[in-house]
């Protein structure tokens, strides 16, 4: 991608995506493939007054290597200076760039139960760092075409066109354009109008139905507020986009609320191995069944990550004409794909979805009926025939989707 380009979106993750504030420092995450983005990243954060600009570099390939050396013991060890980091993240509340670029199939080949094991074992000990930071700090995840994923994505094509083609994709779903700060703004302005409509509904319930098969009831909060866009930090009140794309209106369902079967209409990219045409059946608000062409043993394996990874955290409507679904592409990447589509998440839900969630502990908006989970994992379940019904609390039916698009 050309340098001008490049410049550009790395102005608008810093600028729009995570709003840097003046004197405030900013991580990058990011494959070693990227370094001409992540480098545009570093000099806009100094050019909007970044106090330090950090970065952290990954490699699936090296990646591999430690599930494949390591012994599970090991991989189920913090070590202290992965916590002292952790502890100064809290203290200093830096904003965090995530670049997502990998290979779909990166981690193909890889004992899945032992990085699955590794991951339940060091969770307890992330997680109070987890919590302490939620809500507070701005972040901001947004795509960058590697080789590998790009072959994936436009396997017909060689790899220098292939990356170009993916490249063009990223920038034209990122609203890239003459002044993309302004084109967010906007768009950030739309979304909020229909979650506005949404939430002026008090839906009680939504009613999914699809000529696939999905027939599916998921309970909705009385409390909980559909979100889209640019989201607020608590405390210091910045506004900022955690995901560049987004097309998303999405709430956190309640807990214990769903019924029926949804199935899936985009394959899954999940730690590094994809899950196709799949079906998940809920009761009581919990998957009770999973059926899968491919990836079965991986998806029965995330649905059992801890107790309540089973439960749903969230609920997305997004039209099927959104700009990212017609590009015509498939991403393999959530970040894309889940933009495009319909979908729900299985895990942690969004604690700020319920309204005046600061006045609350973080124990008390779980117990309102937010599922908190260590994974929160997105599928794609929207479809052209996709129908919405929605009932309000006083026993009104609205049509919120019609023929997967929204019906006012
Ligand atoms: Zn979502």
């Amino acid at each position: 991608m050309k340098k001008t380009v490049l410049k550009k979106y790395a102005d608008l993750l810093v600028r729009r995506g995570v709003s840097l504030k003046k004197g405030q420092c900013l991580t990058v995450f990011a494959s070693v493939d990227q370094a001409p983005l992540v480098k545009e990243i570093v000099a806009a954060g100094y050019k909007q007054g970044a106090k330090a600009v950090s970065v952290e570099w990954s490699f699936d390939e090296i990646e591999k290597l430690h599930y494949k050396h390591q012994s599970l013991k090991t991989l189920s060890e913090v070590p202290n200076w992965k916590i002292e980091k952790l502890k100064n993240r809290v203290e200093t509340l830096p904003a965090r760039i995530y670049i997502t670029s990998e290979d779909p199939d990166g981690m193909k080949g890889v004992n899945q139960a032992k990085i699955a094991k590794a991951r339940m074992a060091t969770y307890p000990i992330l997680k109070p760092f987890i919590d302490q930071i939620e809500n507070k700090e701005q972040w901001c995840i947004a795509g960058a075409a590697s080789p590998a994923w790009a072959k994936k994505v436009f396997p017909g094509l060689k790899k220098k066109e292939a990356v170009e083609k993916l490249w063009d994709a990223i920038m034209q779903t990122s609203r890239m354009c003459d002044d993309p700060v302004a084109a967010w703004d906007e768009h950030n302005k739309n979304l909020k109008e229909k979650c506005d409509y949404l939430n002026n509904l008090h839906l009680k319930e939504l009613h999914y139905t699809s000529s696939n098969g999905t027939d599916f009831r998921v309970g909705l909060l009385d409390n909980a507020l559909f979100l889209g866009g640019a989201e607020k930090t608590l405390g210091s009140n910045i506004v900022f986009n955690p995901n560049i794309p987004s097309e998303e209106c999405f709430t956190s369902p309640k807990k214990g609320e769903a019924e029926g079967i949804v199935y899936s209409t985009k394959p899954l990219s999940y730690q590094g191995e994809l899950i196709e045409n799949f079906s998940i059946r809920f009761e009581k608000g919990k998957a009770v069944e999973v059926k899968a062409e491919k990836g079965e043993e991986l998806l029965k394996q995330m649905i059992s990550m801890d107790e309540t990874a089973g439960y749903l955290g969230e609920v997305a409507l997004i039209p099927y004409d959104s700009p990212i679904n017609k590009t015509n592409i498939l991403f393999f990447n959530t970040l894309y794909d889940e933009n495009a589509s319909c979908h729900l998440a299985l895990g942690m839900g969004f604690t700020n979805c319920i309204k005046d969630y600061e006045k609350y502990t973080k124990e008390e908006l779980n117990s309102m009926g937010i599922n908190d989970s260590m994974i929160h994992v997105d599928f794609m379940i929207g479809s052209n025939d996709l129908d919405i019904v929605g009932e309000t609390i006083d026993g009104k039916k609205i049509q919120i989707f019609k023929d997967g698009n929204w019906a006012f």
